[in-house]
């Protein structure tokens, strides 16, 4: 088995002056291609960050805007506001409201609206 290994070890050739040159040059190369690249990958990134900031920016602005229709439509759940359901509220728990659209209105609005549920748990529990 030594004299295997030491056979073994007797194969191995001392590199060539040239080829170790080359193989340095090479690596050099590489490095600078990898500089080039984290360069470009840093300015690309840059960009894309910039382009993103610009973006979110964009899109938290449309989204503001959104959430404040989102907000203004939930003012109105079943197409009614609050100061209408709580005006019509004594009549719709007095069950006298004669309108049917109105009370499903108010009915959707109060499974909508904590507010007014609120309001009406109250009206239909010190009545
Ligand atoms: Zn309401």
């Amino acid at each position: 088995m030594n004299s295997k290994s030491s056979n073994q070890e007797s194969h191995w050739l001392p590199c060539e002056d040239g080829a170790i040159q080359s193989a340095a040059e090479s690596v050099r190369a590489l490095r600078a291609v990898e500089q080039r690249r984290r360069f470009l990958k840093a300015t690309v990134t840059g960009s894309v960050c910039l382009a993103g900031a610009a973006f979110a920016g964009w899109s938290l602005f449309a989204s503001n805007d959104k959430r404040r229709a989102v907000r203004g439509n939930r003012n109105y759940p079943g197409g009614i506001s609050c100061a209408e359901v709580i005006r019509l509220m004594p009549e719709y728990v007095a069950q006298s409201l004669t309108n049917e659209n109105l009370t499903n209105s108010i009915a959707v609005h109060l499974a909508d609206c904590k507010h007014c549920r609120g309001i009406h748990h109250s009206m239909t529990h010190t009545a």
